[in-house]
């Protein structure tokens, strides 16, 4: 029987994975010179962290969860995103007491049951940031720029930036209402889902994928005509430093994101060349989502990019420069245990180094190295060996010098 993955579920195999760690380190240094600290949280979780913060009504919590119970009986969630984690850390951990505004980002597994296809994964992987402690549009501003930054250093410079603001607690009962209003007359022309959406989260129906749908909301009622002062105030104050920060951005006043805990800001990074899964990265505020995990009052700001869809976007510009630098060719047991000898000092100084296993005639070791793609083959030969020399290959030029054996390390390891 051939044993398979899990449904969903990929190997991130070689070279690709190349492209994943390019992108995790680039991030990960981008985002400390900006502050940020890596935070690292378990991939399970008590299930309520994520049934009352992301929301009962929401895709995530209704249908997409990874949720069993451990054999005590406790009732344990697979994280399907990573900001309730970070909360939840950051409340039980006193975060709060280390500093008033404290920056946080991670990186790692996300999961999800939904519908695999292109873009779209039941196990998938996400980057994010968080900042908390203050409610500054400065911020929102911040890490928008960061973000845009981060994506222009990966040769994304052309995406989209969509934002908006989905007003507080206080403001968005009226706008809902204006939605649910707008929306009654229209009801049976509604996908399934949205006529379900209608009487629980009616805001999703402004985020409905689905073609009538869209077509539907053409004229719905705009959340920022619904905003009160204050939230309307962070609004212009957002938009007005993101001008300042030379952030280019677009209107989204349809971009009301799915998770209940988003309080005014909101945004999403969409790429057109990624076919129906086109959002890259997507975010917002959370002003009370601490308070709600029992910590005290702390706004909050965060997103998190999808990394499978932004490795699908660098991918064909990244070069896969990884090759041994020297090959060892030996011929005879004499030459092959110096050989041996030789690769673990030219590894232990850093010099990619990789062995011909199993011998065989010379012909055939150099179609091994010709295979790996090594820069250079070091033939060594037990009569070579009696004469205290070894040829080294360049694979390019085909030229060989014979070197003697004193002088390898040195010559190997000072090659341009
Ligand atoms: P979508 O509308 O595509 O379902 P979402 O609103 O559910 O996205 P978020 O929860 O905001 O997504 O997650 C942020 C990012 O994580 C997305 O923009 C996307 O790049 C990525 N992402 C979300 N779900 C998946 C998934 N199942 N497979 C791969 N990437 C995903
Ligand atoms: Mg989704």
């Amino acid at each position: 029987m051939t044993l398979r993955g899990v449904k969903g579920t990929q190997d991130i195999l070689p070279p690709e994975v190349d492209v994943w760690r390019f992108l995790e380190i680039t991030a990960a240094e981008h985002f400390e010179a900006y502050g940020f600290r890596e935070i690292r949280t378990p991939v399970m979780e008590y299930t309520p962290v994520f049934t009352r913060s992301i929301g009962e009504t929401t895709d995530i919590v209704e249908k997409e969860m990874y949720t069993f119970l451990d054999k005590g009986q406790r009732s344990v969630t697979l994280r399907p995103e990573g900001t309730a984690a970070v909360v939840r850390s950051y409340v039980q951990n006193a975060l709060h007491a280390r500093s008033s505004v404290y920056k946080l980002y991670y990186m790692g597994p996300m999961f999800r049951y939904e519908r695999p296809q292109s873009g779209r994964y039941r196990q998938f992987h996400q980057i994010g940031a968080e900042v908390f402690g203050t409610a500054d549009p400065k911020v929102d501003a911040e890490i928008l720029h960061m973000l845009t930054q981060l994506l222009s250093r990966l040769g994304l410079s052309e995406l989209d930036c969509q934002v908006n603001s989905i007003g507080c607690p206080e403001c968005r009962p009226a706008y809902r209402e204006a939605v649910r209003n707008f929306f009654r007359a229209r009801l049976p022309e509604l996908c399934t889902e949205c006529q379900r959406r209608f009487d629980t989260n009616p805001l999703r129906i402004m985020d409905c994928k689905t073609p009538k749908c869209r077509e539907l909301r053409s004229g719905a009622p705009a959340v920022l005509d619904h905003l009160d002062p204050a939230c309307r105030t962070h609004f212009e104050k957002f938009t007005r430093f993101l001008e300042i920060l030379n952030v280019p951005f677009s209107l989204n006043t349809n971009l009301v994101r799915g998770l209940d805990y988003y309080t005014r800001t909101t945004f999403e990074v969409i790429a057109e060349g990624l076919g129906a899964q086109n959002a890259v990265v997507a975010g917002g505020r959370y002003d009370g989502l601490v308070q709600e995990f029992g910590g005290p009052a702390t706004p909050a700001m965060g997103f998190a990019m999808g990394v499978e869809r932004t490795v699908a976007l660098i991918r064909e510009r990244f070069s896969y420069e990884k090759r041994p630098r020297i090959f060892m060719a030996a011929l005879g047991q004499t030459a092959e245990e110096k050989a041996l000898e030789l690769a673990s000092e030219l590894r232990r100084r850093g010099v990619a180094t990789e062995l011909a296993y199993d011998g065989g005639a010379l012909k055939s070791q150099m179609k091994r190295a010709d295979r790996a793609n090594a820069e250079y083959v070091l033939i060594i030969g037990d009569e070579e060996l009696s004469r205290g020399v070894a040829q080294l290959r360049n694979m390019t030029t085909k030229e060989q010098t014979e070197l003697t054996l004193d002088r390898i390390i040195e010559h190997v390891t000072s090659l341009p």
